[in-house]
């Protein structure tokens, strides 16, 4: 590890690293316990050691420190790993942490385009408060935003000019990257070339989309011509290095705490709407820009919840929308309640004619993901003839083979069979059927390591001098006579800590599930072993291993009495003398 990275490890705070990704919670003096980002799971089985700076999930297996955390769940290597959580820590970079010239490159033009974009917010945002941006401001006051909303959005206007925003930026960056920054379009030429560039967005209202840091990254704009020239209501910035539409959630940048401290997000499909809930005081509210979430999107929530509550349009495509991305959260473990507002409102408009109280009421009566499928189930095949019911059925089944809970399975399906008034046998066995199915989540795996063991592991892992003397008595013990431990499974390990100079002990075992038996044990600890306790420790795996000798000799003995081998028997017994004596002197005080 370089140097720098060191001091990265020694000034980053795992727990508060981790927590900038999961919830975590208190589970003991020194663990802390959440949702295993890297598996499926319900219940917490992740641990973070926040003494000795490292994670393990009881569930999959997976351990680390911070760099490996970053690494796994930013999908990064160490360089950059060591970069991100530098940055995070507010520890400013050495000049050279790139691990290649086009790393370094790609690094330089992700910093560049985020600078662009910022240019570009805090313009659009100048043109608002000018003079063209009148129409822009009537529009924002028609929608009921507020210039405290629109401030803390950073809402702007794009002037209707081709070249306007182009002349302000050229001075910034040279034609390639400002090409790539997406803020700009230009017109294939008759010999293939590109043209010149011209502003992409004019005319219209610029809503900047953050990345979870808060930074600009794009923007949707709405369009305020109306007739033939106004062109799409909404336009995107397409994708750029610094943007994929199907990776970022509209405003997580800034409900992620809310999200957390009320352990849901409140999902909606406008940008509009977001802002509009947002700024009405309902803060834990994201929204998918109208579109079907995407695998990406998922995983960015998780870090934060496993629990939504979804508030799409009633219109046909919403719906849609609306199922696709409720059968996705439910097949990746997620509670998903869904609310339908009435008269066919909005969010947007629904709190702003109904009010905050009528809202939350609505969110609060939200229904389970299973009510609203049975519900859409029977709007789409109304009537009670048995040809609807087989079709409203065969909706339902692959939803209910999608849950990942056997129980929550069971109970759709028995709800589906009530509400559906399906009464043939032959159904009920369907739906059952497509209960049965499907692997609930993996099991927990247990430590089958025995308490000796694990006093020499967490012995051969002690880092304060103060107790240097049962480090010492452990790993004097283990080097010097291998073969009484090389039975334990923990042997590998215990081997690699016995041999480590100053290093963190998590980090000398190579071997992942060595390693988890090493994280294991050292979450389950509340003080490392006096040097008493692993004498003691030593003396019974030795005895142990001498008593399991003892009893293949036995077995031995008795084999070869039966087969009248007495030369066979002689060596044998001698043997078994040797091991007796060996034992009485180890139970001689030391
Ligand atoms: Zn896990």
């Amino acid at each position: 590890m370089s140097d720098f990275a060191q001091t990265v490890k020694q000034q980053a705070d795992i727990v508060k690293v981790i927590e900038g990704y999961i919830r975590l919670r208190k589970a003991g003096a020194q663990n802390y316990t959440g949702l295993c980002p890297f598996h499926k799971e319900k219940s917490p089985s992740f641990s973070v050691h926040a003494v000795r700076q490292f994670y393990h999930c009881f569930g999959c297996g997976v351990s680390g420190d911070v760099f490996s955390f970053v690494g796994k769940i930013e999908n990064v290597g160490f360089p950059e790993a060591v970069r991100i959580v530098a940055q995070k820590c507010g520890i400013p970079l050495p000049k050279r942490e790139f691990s290649s010239p086009e790393e370094a490159a790609g690094a330089r033009q992700r910093a560049k385009l985020l600078e662009l974009h910022e240019a570009a917010t805090a313009w659009f945002q100048e043109q608002l408060r000018g003079p063209e941006g009148a129409v822009a401001r009537e529009y924002l006051a028609g929608r009921g935003l507020s210039a405290d909303g629109i401030k803390a959005f950073r809402v702007g206007y794009s002037p209707d000019s081709f070249n306007a925003l182009r002349e302000r930026l050229s001075g910034m960056a040279d034609q390639e990257t400002l090409r790539l920054s997406g803020l700009f379009s230009s017109k294939e030429q008759g010999d293939g070339s590109m043209g010149p560039l011209y502003d992409r967005f004019r005319k219209r209202v610029m809503f900047p989309i953050a990345n979870e840091s808060g930074r600009v990254i794009a923007f949707t704009a709405r369009t305020l011509e109306t007739g033939d020239k106004a062109g799409p209501k909404y336009i995107n910035s397409p994708e750029t290095p610094l943007y994929s539409k199907g990776q970022v959630l509209f405003n997580l940048d800034k409900a992620r705490t809310a999200i957390r401290q009320m352990e849901f997000a409140l999902l909606v499909e406008g940008q509009m709407d977001c802002i509009s809930v947002f700024l009405r005081g309902i803060q834990n509210v994201i929204a998918t820009s109208g579109t079907a979430f995407t695998e990406q999107q998922v995983a960015l929530l998780r870090r934060h919840t496993s629990q939504v509550v979804a508030n799409f349009d009633p219109d046909a495509a919403g719906a849609n929308a609306a199922a696709k991305t409720v059968a996705l959260l439910t097949e990746e473990g997620f509670t998903i309640k869904i609310v339908t507002l009435d008269d066919g409102l909005d969010p947007d408009r629904y709190i702003r004619e109904r009010g905050v109280p009528a809202y939350t009421a609505a969110l609060r009566g939200a229904r389970s993901q299973a009510d609203f499928l049975i519900e859409r189930a029977r709007q789409m095949f109304p009537g009670q003839s048995s040809e609807q019911k087989v079709k409203a059925m065969n909706y339902l089944l692959p939803h209910i083979r999608r849950m990942p809970q056997k129980l929550s399975r069971d109970q759709f399906a028995a709800d589906a069979a009530q509400k559906l008034g399906i009464d043939s046998a032959v159904l009920r066995e369907e739906l059952r059927q497509a209960a049965l199915r499907r692997q609930d989540h993996v099991e927990m795996r247990t430590s089958s390591l025995s308490e000796v063991e694990r006093v020499l592991l967490r012995a051969l892992a002690i880092d304060d001098p103060a107790d240097e003397e049962a480090r010492r008595a452990a790993s004097d013990a283990i080097e010097r006579q291998p073969d009484k431990f090389q039975h334990l499974r923990a042997f590998p390990a215990m081997q690699a800590l016995a041999r480590r100079q100053a290093n963190d002990p998590m980090n000398v075992v190579a071997d992942e599930s060595q390693r988890a038996l090493l994280a294991e044990t050292l979450l389950a600890e509340v003080k490392p072993p006096t040097e008493n306790e692993v004498l003691s420790a030593i003396q019974e795996i030795k005895e142990r291993g001498i008593e399991n000798r003892q009893r293949d000799l036995r077995a031995l003995i008795a084999e070869a009495e039966r087969r009248g081998d007495f030369a066979e028997l002689a060596v044998l017994t001698q043997q078994k003398l040797e091991l007796d004596r060996v034992l009485r002197q180890l139970h001689q005080p030391w």
